[in-house]
C-alpha cells in the first residue's frame, strides 16, 4: 500500500519533470498583462475638456480635479490629481470621458511602502504609460 502510494507519487513528479513550467520568475522575468488589463491611469491634460463626468462618477471619489477661471475668464486646469491608494480599478472614468483624456494602462508596478506615494498628480498621470503605448479604455 505505501509502495503503491510512493510510486504513484514519483510517476507524478517525473511526468512534470521535462514540462516547462507554469510559474512565473516574477520579478526577474516581466508578467505580460492581458490586453485589457485595467491598471495605471494614464492622463492627457490636452484632451480633457473639464466636464468632470469622470470626477462625479467615480465610486470611491479618489479623482480630485482643480479648475479655475483665468484673467480672461476661461476655465483652466490646474490639477487633476488620483489617490490610487482608494481606487477600485472599476475603469468607469475611462468609461465616461468622452475624450479619452483619462484611459488606463498596463503599468501595475507602483507597489510601494509609503501612503504618500499613491497620490498621483497630473504631471506624474501623464507620464504613466507613455514607453508602452498601450492604452484602454
Ligand atoms: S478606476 Fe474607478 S475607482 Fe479608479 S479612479 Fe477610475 S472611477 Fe475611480
Ligand atoms: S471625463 Fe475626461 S474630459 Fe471630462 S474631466 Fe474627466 S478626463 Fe477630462
Amino acid at each position: 500500500m505505501l509502495f503503491n502510494d510512493f510510486r504513484k507519487g514519483l510517476s507524478v513528479t517525473f511526468k512534470y519533470l521535462f514540462k516547462k513550467p507554469v510559474t512565473e520568475n516574477y520579478p526577474y522575468e516581466k508578467i505580460k498583462m492581458p490586453q485589457r488589463a485595467r491598471w495605471l491611469h494614464h492622463f492627457n491634460p490636452k484632451k480633457c475638456i473639464m466636464c468632470k463626468l469622470c470626477e462625479n462618477i467615480c465610486p470611491p471619489k479618489c479623482i480630485y480635479m482643480t479648475v479655475v477661471k483665468n484673467e480672461e475668464g476661461k476655465r483652466e486646469l490646474k490639477g487633476y490629481d488620483i489617490r490610487i491608494d482608494r481606487c477600485i480599478f472599476c475603469g468607469l472614468c475611462t468609461e465616461v470621458c468622452p475624450t479619452k483624456a483619462i484611459t488606463m494602462t498596463d503599468v501595475h508596478e507602483f507597489a510601494d511602502k509609503d501612503r504618500k506615494n499613491f497620490h498621483f498628480n497630473m504631471e506624474q498621470l501623464s507620464k504613466v504609460g507613455q514607453e508602452e503605448e498601450k492604452k484602454v479604455g
